[in-house]
């Protein structure tokens, strides 16, 4: 039930509970804090990244009062540096993983129906060469089970193809010992974006969430974890925060808040980098995405997107800086090796790559066991503070790992007299920006809604391209470049560039230039030129739209640099 306060905050009223409302701004991260702190919540969510989106929007929809902290951007950790699919786990078939692949498989059709704005089915090759990992009937069968595990729609299931038919479809792929390929979908989604739009409806719906916001230490009471004291690094304000339940979703860090809480014992998480690297279509002119095997016999996928084409990934164990990985030339090498070998004509080249990412798998540690074989299964370690730690697991298995999570928290509570909450509710809910009463009205809602951002004066592909980012979405967009044309001017931005900026900064927390570069458009991995052309026409509109001084203005340039070097240097 929604009612307006003395203070004309919009509360939500859900079993004697009262959530503050805010909205998603990144004017307004203290006020979701300062809330937080106002009275204990059923769940603290300790992580921003897709998991702890996840957790926040199925506890929420359950009925919990839910806060969720996230010390750097939200999806600054390893959701936004992977490689960008929600995908059923093929490659885990190879190690027997089927009730994995049974389960990511079936999940990835859920996420495609709730959010079909973050997920677009992409026809995948996967070549047979004489010599391969698998031959034409490995791949047939293999695929064929995939198929049943995963439950795929029948227009979508595996089909075989002749060498003839694989060049037509992928004519720079190897002619030399080609067998032909299996075609099958896998789907491709903005990582950041889905996080981005799981928490903005959990938002919507009435839980509170703030990037930059640490939780530094643990808080206890009659030696059961309470909450977390949580400090803004934006302001260096602290806030006391409690809740009935803790959640650890820290992905990479998970073994880091265990040990603050005294609990890092038994198994632990291993790291493992992957990088991607993204070149131009000139340079690399793919027409269909390819899945095909490295000298080493390791897989590798190479996606054409949005005039790029971008390779990944590799698997390495990793103990450095979890926060700022980097690529290494030899990561990199070792890309441009697994390129030029199934692409022969393309002899891609170091100095074509544009951009590219590294990002930290956050693995359960199995002794003897390389990172390439590590299961990517999940699994909740329970504490005996009381810390629920989720570890492991895959983007695309989000939304089952939540309510597994939740499930627990809402056992737990009821034992304790909380409740009673309801059961989990997310395989029907849309996505923020999902809602279009079904995917199949997706091209529909694409091609009508495109034809008014023509009508607004933008060329037919950035309407398209604004259109599937934004989804439903799209009219708040569509609002600000109508209303808003004056103000670009001033800043000397197009309107189309303004509005989504602001629409950033008011909509999705974005607190800085790098959330919006890196994890609002994605700008710095697929149009890096674009983000150097408009870095400080950006800037200075935000520093009037945030109130920043010469200081933080500066500060906030240094980091956005950073992040430009990290994407284009090789160390
Ligand atoms: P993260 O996204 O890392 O989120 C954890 C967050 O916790 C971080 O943002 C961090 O800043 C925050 N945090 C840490 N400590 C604190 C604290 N004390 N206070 C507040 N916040 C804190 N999966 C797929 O399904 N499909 C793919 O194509 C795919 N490709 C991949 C490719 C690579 C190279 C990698 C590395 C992974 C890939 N994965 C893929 C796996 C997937 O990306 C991860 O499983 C998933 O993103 C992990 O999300 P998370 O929320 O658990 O962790």
């Amino acid at each position: 039930m929604l009612r307006a306060d003395a203070r004309g905050i919009v509360v939500f009223s859900v079993k004697g509970v009262d959530a503050l409302k805010q909205p998603f701004s990144g004017l307004k991260r203290s006020d979701h804090l300062r809330a937080m702190a106002e009275k204990e919540l059923d769940l603290l969510v300790i992580g921003g990244g897709i998991t702890g989106a996840g957790i926040a929007l199925d506890a929420r929809t359950r009925g919990l009062s839910v806060g969720l902290v996230e010390m750097q951007d939200f999806a600054a950790g390893t959701s936004s540096r992977s490689t960008k699919l929600v995908h059923g786990g093929l490659r885990y078939l190879k190690q027997l993983e089927i009730g994995l692949v049974a389960e990511v498989g079936k999940e990835r059709a859920i996420v495609y129906e709730n959010g079909p704005h973050v997920t677009t089915p992409e026809w995948m090759l996967l070549p047979v060469i004489e010599g391969g990992t698998f031959g034409r009937t490995g791949i047939s069968i293999g695929l064929f089970v995939y198929d049943r595990l995963a439950g795929v729609k029948k227009e979508e299931r595996r089909r075989m193809l002749s060498p003839e038919e694989t060049l037509q479809r992928e004519p720079l792929l190897r002619k030399e010992g080609l067998k032909g390929a299996g075609l099958y979908v896998e789907y491709r989604t903005d990582d950041a974006r889905l996080t981005l739009e799981v928490l903005k409806e959990a938002v919507k719906r009435g839980a509170l969430a703030a990037n930059y916001a640490k939780a530094e230490n643990l808080l206890y009471r009659d030696g059961k974890v309470a909450g977390a004291e949580v400090v803004d690094t934006l302001t260096g304000e602290s806030h006391r925060i409690y809740a009935k339940k803790v959640v650890n979703a820290t992905g990479p860090w998970v073994d880091e808040l265990r040990e603050k809480d005294g609990s890092k014992t038994g198994k632990t998480i291993q790291w493992s980098k992957g990088i991607h690297i993204v070149t131009d279509q000139k340079h690399f002119p793919l027409r269909h995405a390819v899945y095909f095997d490295a000298p080493d016999g390791r897989m590798v996928f190479a996606i054409p997107r949005d005039g790029k084409t971008y390779i990944g990934t590799t698997d390495t164990e990793y103990h450095g800086d979890l926060a700022r990985p980097r690529m290494s030339a030899e990561d990199r090498d070792y890309l441009l090796r697994a390129v030029n070998g199934m692409f022969p004509s393309v002899r891609l080249t170091a100095d074509q790559i544009e951009s590219g990412w590294a990002g930290i798998r956050p693995l359960i540690r199995e002794e003897g066991k390389p990172t390439t074989e590590i299961s990517r299964k999940d699994e909740i370690f329970l504490s005996k503070t009381g810390l629920i730690t989720i570890a492991g697991g895959k983007l695309t298995g989000y939304r089952k790992m939540a309510q597994r999570v939740v499930d627990r928290v809402c056992a737990e509570l009821a034992e304790e007299g909380a409740g009673p909450f309801g059961p989990c509710v997310t395989e029907r809910i849309p996505l923020s920006g999902g809602d279009f009463g079904g995917s199949d009205r997706f091209p529909a809602f694409v091609e009508e809604k495109a034809r008014e951002g023509t009508g607004l004066g933008l060329d037919e592909r950035e309407a398209q391209q604004l259109v599937r980012r934004y989804g439903t979405n799209i009219d708040k967009v569509f609002g600000l470049i109508a209303s808003r044309g004056k103000e670009a001017e001033a800043y000397g931005l197009p309107p189309s560039l303004y509005a989504t900026l602001i629409y950033a900064v008011e909509e999705e927390m974005a607190a800085t230039p790098a959330d919006f570069w890196v994890r609002r458009t994605g700008d710095l991995f697929f149009d890096i030129q674009r983000v150097k052309r408009w870095k400080e026409p950006v800037l200075a509109c935000m520093r009037d739209v945030c109130g920043w001084d010469e200081e933080t203005c500066s500060r906030r340039r240094a980091d956005l640099d950073r992040c430009i070097q990290e994407a284009t240097e090789f160390v």
